[in-house]
């Protein structure tokens, strides 16, 4: 499979080199940004690449030649006019007759690439979009995805006041299939995200969103540049791969993150208790997942649909966000063993292995996010999740319901005095 690189674009000047080089140059710990994307893809065995490069781009010639010294094969293509990040693609069909990956050159990463091809392949994807939730998703543009994960619609920033989505943004990251090129118009310039993207919409492709929580950033501003170099020096980027376990804190919702009203099925009654989102920003700040685990009865009980609970979570996410704060991912139970009811709906009265204290939905998430279980902890305020925790092998945390700034209290007593968290090498 190819890797394409989209390396064009303008220069810039950093400090330690004297004179204007591309983005993708710049040196991040002694190696330009750009080849820190070739070894890790090399390393997994993606050897192919097409450099599409630029103003510039002879600096880049010049630094990798044909690839072999780095052990890949590099082919370029020159742009002799900026193009836009996809013009240049445009030209290239008769080189990319296969699913390709579409990287920037300026972008710091370490990704499980099989992964996501897998995930690809799996969805029979057209494109699949690498995703993540970020800490201002207010001014970011936001994808919505189903339950299927198949993209529902692109939101494009400014968004109107009251605005309420869920918390996934493009981390500009692709795999296209050669059906994608057709929609990109020969010779004129163009972009991926606000041009090709909503025509592949419109044209029924079938786009698809890859959530994760590895490590990726591109070189935006000169702040940017030292907390990424100090990223890749500490093993930070490398160490959040998807191929290596991390630990995660689960957490319940009712009563933990927002406020406890019975059965709450509307997306009005959706409010925060204080702190809450503190503590989540704590958790987005280490290496610790988030992930939400609810038992949500009212689907069974027929007091709210799968649509009107996807906008209660979407509020939810919207009020953290506010707050710089974003979970990775959210698993609920819609049983209930109970029937007998008029209003139920019978198929999902049954007894599940997911309703907590059942440990399914934390199994589950383990398994979908290479959770290392031995590390994590379950953080609740019911006998329900203490027993759903030692179920599924986590450390549980019982706290009290709606209690202001028990969730914070909770996740700092995870932590020293310093700030540094107790769980070795977090
Ligand atoms: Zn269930």
């Amino acid at each position: 499979m190819k890797t394409v690189i989209i390396a064009g674009g303008q220069g810039t000047r950093i400090a330690s080199v004297n004179s204007e080089i591309p983005k993708a140059m710049i040196p991040i710990c002694g190696k330009p940004i750009i080849e820190h994307e070739v070894e890790m893809a090399k390393r997994q065995g993606f050897t192919d690449f097409l450099f599409i490069i630029g103003y510039l781009g002879d600096q880049i010639e010049a630094y990798f030649g044909d690839g072999s010294r780095f052990g890949v094969h590099i082919d370029y293509f020159h742009e002799t006019q900026p193009l836009g990040t996809a013009g240049a693609l445009g030209l290239l069909r008769d080189q990319l007759t296969e699913d390709f990956f579409v990287f920037y050159g300026d972008t710091i990463m370490d990704i499980d690439m099989q992964r996501m091809v897998d995930y690809h392949k799996a969805k029979q994807a057209d494109a699949t979009l690498f995703l993540h939730p970020n800490d201002h998703p207010y001014d970011s543009d936001l994808v919505d995805l189903d339950a299927e994960g198949r993209i529902r619609a692109f939101y494009h920033k400014p968004h109107p006041e009251g605005f309420v989505a869920h918390n996934i943004v493009n981390a500009a990251l692709f795999i296209f299939a050669p059906s994608v090129l057709e929609h990109i118009e020969l010779g004129v310039k163009c972009h991926i995200e606000k041009h090709v993207l909503p025509r592949c919409m419109e044209a029924g492709k079938a786009l698809y969103g890859y959530v994760t929580a590895e490590y990726i950033k591109d070189m935006g501003t000169p702040e940017r540049y030292y907390s990424v170099s100090e990223d890749v020096e500490k093993g930070k980027v490398a160490r959040l791969n998807a191929c290596h376990k991390r630990p995660a804190i689960f957490l319940d919702r009712d009563g933990v993150i927002n406020k406890e009203v019975n059965l709450l099925n509307k997306e009005e009654q959706m409010e925060l208790i204080p702190g809450a989102a503190e503590a989540i920003r704590l958790i987005n700040k280490s290496d610790y997942l988030a992930i939400v685990v609810t038992n949500q009865p009212v689907i069974a009980r027929n007091l709210c649909t799968f649509e009107e609970l996807d906008r209660i979570h979407m509020k939810m996410e919207t009020l953290l966000g506010q707050e710089h704060a974003y979970i990775n991912a959210l698993y609920f139970c819609p049983h209930h063993p109970d029937s007998g009811y008029p209003e139920e709906r019978k198929e999902y009265k049954i007894k599940c292995d997911c309703r907590k204290p059942a440990p399914g939905m934390l199994l589950r998430a383990a398994e979908e996010w290479n959770i290392d279980m031995a590390k994590s902890y379950m953080i609740g305020d019911s006998d329900r999740d203490v027993q759903a925790g030692i179920n599924a092998g986590v450390k549980p945390i019982l706290i009290e319901t709606n209690k202001e700034n028990a969730l914070l209290d909770a996740v700092k007593e995870l932590m020293d005095e310093s700030g540094k968290w107790k769980a070795e090498r977090l």
